[in-house]
């Protein structure tokens, strides 16, 4: 192991605790103490001085490179669809792209509204890709040809939004694009780019899921990403009519292992799903194979809005600065510092066997529902359980 990360290391960057090492095959982060980083060459680091909680820079952007989007879903966390004025430049994302390539940022998610609006999509992949940032990307699949397929040979993986198969796709999003999505999934495979499907999870289509990973699994897909419906952008309005009820949440985790072992493909779910894993009490390697960290946002994860705005997690409602003083707003800015420090009191959650790893699970869902952006959050199935 340690030979294989000396040998096929892309991007290594400095942290207190030692570095980050970007391997190219497969495309993955590993982390590493400062001994290991003597090993590899990397001579004693500031850092390496410092004692900080949270890490020198993102490791993954989520860069929204435009606000158009040909569908408009009614659960569309971004609140996307008509042609905005407000997207930034070619010139501008290539600026911040530079950016976050002198900060050593691995991985880009290029998303939208809908990022093959722009005709200038893969020149900026390519652009990200020159500068060592693993560019990656999520589309509805709506613009997806055969020669664009080709081209996005770039992107290290390609998620196409997909939440149920045939007449049920639209059941949430309130628009029927299935045979897009399908077109685009199979045009992808084709074509030898890593493909996966991000599947919004709703008290709609919580039966369904499984259709969703039999189908990506059919047609040879990698990974099926599940993320929790947000009160956020458009979602906001539909959130208490689509959200998981008591008993799916508890349900979740258990119809997730069931499918893992049912089917050969990589089965993920976002961050913000981490109480309703951390309910059942699984062991570290089941964390660690669903991708569970807990909230990343403003450590792990930025957000760039399409107008060049920043936060600490794309799902958040506010943007501050632009991206350009990012190098200054990581290390300062009280937003960043919210994230990272939130202030949880709530007793049960304290007592929690996971607090460490989940710290009161998703702050969007807290803020939202309760107004306040330190409490637990409020869908967690122990939380809930107790309120009932
Ligand atoms: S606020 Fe944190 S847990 Fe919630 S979606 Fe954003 S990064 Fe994930
Ligand atoms: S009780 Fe708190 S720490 Fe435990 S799983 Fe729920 S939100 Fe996370």
């Amino acid at each position: 192991m340690r030979k294989n990360v000396i040998d096929d290391k892309k991007v290594v960057r400095y942290e207190s605790f030692g570095g980050i090492v970007g391997l190219n095959n497969p495309p993955t982060l590993v982390f590493v103490d400062r001994e290991f980083m003597k090993e590899m060459g990397y001579e004693s680091s500031e850092l390496w001085q410092q004692q900080r909680n949270y890490l020198s820079a993102p490791t993954e952007v989520h860069f929204n490179i435009t606000n158009a989007c040909p569908m408009s879903c009614r659960h569309c966390t971004s609140d996307s669809g008509s042609r905005s004025s407000g997207d930034l430049s070619n010139e501008d994302i290539k600026k911040a792209i530079d950016v976050l390539s002198e900060m050593k940022v691995f991985h880009i998610a290029f998303g939208g509204g809908e990022l093959f609006e722009r005709t200038d999509a893969i020149d900026i992949a390519e652009y990200a890709s020159s500068k060592g940032i693993v560019p990656n990307a999520t589309t509805n699949g709506y613009y997806i040809t055969t020669p664009l397929a080709e081209k996005c040979k770039v992107f290290g993986q390609i998620n196409i939004s997909i939440d149920g198969i045939g007449s049920k796709y639209g059941v949430i999003r309130g628009v029927d694009s299935f045979e897009y999505a399908d077109r685009a999934a199979k045009l992808l495979v084709e074509a030898g780019v890593n493909t996966g499907i991000n599947c919004m999870v709703t008290n709609a289509n919580f039966d369904d899921l499984e259709e969703v990973v039999a189908y990506a699994a059919d047609i040879g897909m990698k990974e099926v990403l599940f993320l929790r419906l947000k009160p956020s952008g458009r979602a906001k309005a539909i959130y208490d009519k689509y959200k998981l009820t008591q008993e799916q949440n508890k349900l979740f985790y258990r119809s997730l292992m069931r499918m893992a072992r049912k089917y050969k493909i990589n089965l993920q779910v976002d961050c913000s799903f981490i109480p309703h894993i951390c309910y059942h009490n699984p062991p570290e390697k089941v964390m660690k194979l669903l991708g569970i960290e807990g909230c990343e946002g403003g450590n792990v994860l930025l957000g760039v809005r399409h107008d060049g705005l920043i936060n600490a997690c794309s799902h958040y409602p506010s943007y501050y600065e632009n991206i350009h003083k990012l190098p200054h707003m990581w290390n300062e800015h009280e937003h960043f510092k919210q994230f990272r420090e939130r202030h949880i009191t709530d007793e049960t959650c304290i007592k929690c066997n996971y607090f460490k790893l989940c710290r009161g699970g998703c702050p969007l869902f807290s803020e939202f529902i309760t107004g306040d952006f330190n409490a637990p959050d409020p869908e967690c199935p122990i939380i809930r359980q107790r309120q009932l």
